[in-house]
């Protein structure tokens, strides 16, 4: 079963599902912004300013441009136990990006959603996350992202009951609020949908669980009632997703 193309949640199979158009979250200030798959700090430039000041001519300009950033996520969510999947879309490759694969013991041999094989690696398009050191390998084919942790930090509790759905262990950790750090050590709970207007413009936030022994992250949505328009978010009962652009569908 599968959250996408039979619409039916493969945890619990509940069919009514939240289908969340772009994923955002916070910036270093804690304003809101568009999740990128990958990105990439612009490098220094040099500027030619003649001979006589060619010594001083290499300007540094990162940290005051924007990092260059490609793609956007968006998520399905079962309305009923929260299991949510992501989906990169807008993938193009662009020369200043990496996204070869650096974890190739970690790759799954083929994407989990649609059993292609063109799998790449996104890194570095978020924020700080003080809990798990995590990135997802991206499928070009159908934009399924699969979620992995190297590292979760020892104080994450154990999940209770846990089973990997890829190898199967048995030992995970349970990340109860998934938060994104930003400057100054605040930290935000990543949101599960926002909205352009209002004191509180994120919604919801996300449990994640992790498999100890092969690192897969499985998603779950939390305090998703009352999601709908306002937030970006179309409600699927039993009905068809918006339409499917981008390059990857
Ligand atoms: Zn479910
Ligand atoms: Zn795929
Ligand atoms: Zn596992």
């Amino acid at each position: 079963m599968s959250l996408r193309r039979q619409q039916v949640c493969p945890k619990c199979s509940g069919g009514k599902l939240l289908h969340v158009g772009t994923m955002r979250g916070h910036s270093e200030n804690g304003t809101i912004r568009e999740l990128a798959v990958a990105s990439a700090r612009r490098k220094p430039r040099p500027i030619d300013r003649g001979p006589m000041l060619s010594r001083q001519g290499m300007f540094d300009i990162d940290g005051s441009m924007p990092p260059v950033e490609i793609g956007q996520f968006e998520t399905l969510i079962c309305a009923a136990c929260g299991y949510a999947e992501w989906f990169a879309r807008g993938l193009k490759d662009d020369p200043r990006v990496n996204l070869a694969i650096r974890d190739p013991k970690l790759k799954p041999e083929r994407c989990g959603e649609c059993g292609g094989t063109d799998l790449c690696q996104a890194h570095d398009a978020f924020v700080d996350w003080p809990t798990v050191d995590a990135f997802a390998f991206v499928c070009r084919l159908c934009g399924f992202a699969e979620w992995h942790a190297r590292r979760v930090q020892p104080w994450v509790p154990p999940a209770d009951g846990f089973r990997c759905g890829g190898c199967g262990g048995r030992d995970g950790s349970r990340i109860d609020t998934l938060t994104q750090r930003g400057s100054a050590k605040i930290e935000w709970a990543l949101p599960v949908a926002t909205r352009a207007f209002g004191p509180q413009p994120g919604a919801g936030h996300f449990t994640c669980d992790v498999c100890r022994s092969c690192g897969l992250m499985t998603w779950y949505a939390r305090e998703t009632e009352g999601l709908g328009r306002d937030h970006g978010v179309t409600v699927l009962e039993g009905g068809v997703l918006p339409s499917q652009d981008g390059p990857y569908r």
